[in-house]
């Protein structure tokens, strides 16, 4: 038996044959060019084609695996006529008086080397992106059929790849697929995302361990885990066989919590609701039963755009997802970039120290252009759902008065206008900054919630770096230092009249709800697949016996 263990990134248990994906890569040679003018137009007029080919596959994705997948065809679509991306096609054709095929090659693997480089772990990620366009461009030029490379076995398989590009993905038959394993690839990889969209279990990043001599032969998969075991022994097949029915028998049990109130046994409320970083996330949010977004992390739609989103497209995103939780609340975090969230295209001075730098509320406060933009798209989604707004990384008063004073610009230019708007929209804060503790009581007279970003508020609180993988035990978000900052906050927020949520972390973890519920926490924002576990737990838990326990040192 073989034991590879690589990053569980979609979870679950799957046993069957390995299979290896295999594509037919073309043969692209250096030939010069007898006419470069010539060979720029095959390259245009290939790159429309593909850019019309992906925004097809895009409406076709839409139905068949969700809006997110949808997205991604529409990012290709553009990559596919990507500035950089062309004009380093255009240079080699000029420097080089090479054909066609071997500048745009080359390009491909240029620009996808040039991001892979990059510090940040998703757009590092979008490496793949420009090789799945570059195959598509090259497909075109070399008249290769699009479906090249898929050659599935009859027999539902394990599916074994270096990383899946989306189209490839899209284009696999599902009920032949029971696990993906690739060699590349992190959370952020599109063999992840897909995997978790499809429910598919997956491991990725395995590196060079994943040999192609494994090629048929028997494996089992855990997802969580991330350990792959090839021919395993009678030992893990007996121990995988009962997981498997203890893992069946859980998912049982939490399908019944679907349709059930996130209620204590003493009739105490602890709403929880989910984290999500795009519109395609709400299906799993309706999925998990969420009673709602606590926290729409709206910068991912500013992270996975090539340029600042317009006010239009951020409105669909935001009506889409308002509409879609028919009623129940959305609660949409303005743009929260800087420190480890850098958009490309909207160049921050380099800093000593980012995470106390110019990010999140202080970059909208300073650049209204931006802030402005995304309010209008907020305020006009209004209209279409229960939509409430929260800035984030408050430390001050004025700060909240003064983003209080751009939604009442806002607000007064859609009046004008005749756009429609909700003019009760609620404004949230995050409490995500000691600063923001200690004046919770002042800061809770201008707003209408708290949302508590325990991330955050233990990476100042401990003075611990949240990007250092080396702190471990020093960055810890149950810290007596974090739980009192909580209670904090939380009485600060009573004594106001207004609800206090948790939308870090710390809120998933079921070990705590008795500590939240004592602390007084009104509600929970976590990822869809936290929402049943947590309401078991609190749909088992008496409020009143609840102590601070935690809170001593
Ligand atoms: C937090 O800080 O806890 C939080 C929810 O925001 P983010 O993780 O996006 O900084
Ligand atoms: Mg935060």
């Amino acid at each position: 038996m073989i034991v590879l263990t690589g990053k569980g990134v979609s979870k679950g248990m799957v046993r069957g044959p390995v299979h290896f994906f295999r594509r037919l890569a073309a043969d692209i040679r250096k030939n010069p060019a007898s006419d470069v003018q010539a060979e720029c137009g095959r390259v245009k007029a290939a790159q429309i084609q593909a850019a019309a080919q992906l925004r097809e596959l895009a409406e076709k994705a839409r139905g068949k695996a969700g809006d997110e997948t949808a997205a991604l065809f529409e990012t290709h679509a553009l990559l596919a006529k990507d500035e950089i991306y062309t004009e380093t096609i255009r240079n080699l054709l000029q420097e080089q008086r090479c054909c066609a095929e071997y500048a745009v090659q080359t390009a491909g693997e240029q620009v996808s080397a040039m991001m892979a480089a990059m510090d940040d772990e998703y757009l590092s990620a979008r490496a793949a992106d420009i090789r799945d366009v570059t195959r598509r461009i090259l497909n075109i030029l070399t008249g290769t059929a699009d479906s090249d490379g898929v050659i599935l076995s009859d027999v539902p398989v394990i599916l074994a790849a270096d990383d899946l590009s989306p189209s490839e993905t899209l284009q696999l038959d599902k009920s032949k697929i029971l696990g993906f394993i690739t060699s590349e690839g992190s959370d952020n990889s599109h063999t992840a995302i897909l995997a978790r969209a499809m429910g598919i279990p997956a491991v990725c990043g395995l590196g060079r361990k994943l040999l192609p001599e494994y090629d048929g032969r028997n494996a089992c998969i855990d997802g969580s885990s991330g350990k792959v075991y090839i021919d395993p022994d009678a030992t893990i097949l007996t121990e995988f066989e009962a997981q498997w029915a203890d893992r069946q028998k859980l998912r049982e049990t939490m399908e019944a919590m679907k349709g059930k109130e996130d209620v204590t046994l003493d009739g105490r409320k602890l709403t929880i609701f989910c984290n999500i970083g795009s519109p395609g996330d709400v299906a799993a949010v309706r999925d998990n039963n969420g009673s709602g977004i606590g926290l729409f992390r709206s910068e991912f739609l500013y992270l996975a755009a090539n340029s600042c989103p317009s006010e239009e497209e951020q409105f669909r995103a935001y009506r889409d997802v308002a509409e879609a939780m028919d009623g129940k609340p959305v609660i949409i975090r303005t743009l929260d970039i800087g420190a480890d969230k850098q958009a490309t295209y909207l160049p921050l001075r380099k800093e000593e120290n980012p995470a106390l730098g110019m990010r999140a509320i202080r970059i909208c406060l300073n650049r209204p252009e931006i802030f402005r933009t995304q309010l209008r798209a907020l305020y006009r989604a209004s209209a279409f759902g229960n939509v409430a707004i929260m800035f984030p990384m408050i430390t001050s008063v004025w700060e909240v008065r003064e983003c209080r004073r751009f939604c009442a610009d806002i607000m007064a230019e859609l009046e004008a206008e005749g756009i429609p708007y909700n003019k009760h929209t609620e404004i949230g804060i995050m409490i995500e900054t000691p600063a923001s503790v200690l004046i919770a009581d002042a800061l809770a007279k201008e707003v209408d919630f708290f949302s508590v970003g325990t991330n955050d508020l233990t990476q100042y609180t401990l003075a611990c770096d949240r990007q250092a993988n080396d702190l471990g035990r020093f960055f810890d978000p149950r810290h007596p230092a974090v739980l009192r900052a909580l209670k904090m906050a939380a009485d600060a927020a009573h004594a106001a009249g207004i609800r206090i949520g948790i939308c870090g972390e710390l809120g998933a973890d079921p070990e705590l709800v008795e500590t939240f519920l004592a602390i007084g926490i009104d509600e929970l924002s976590v990822s869809p697949a936290a929402v049943l576990p947590l309401r078991a737990k609190i749909r088992k838990t008496t409020a009143e016996t609840c102590t601070l326990g935690l809170l001593k040192c």
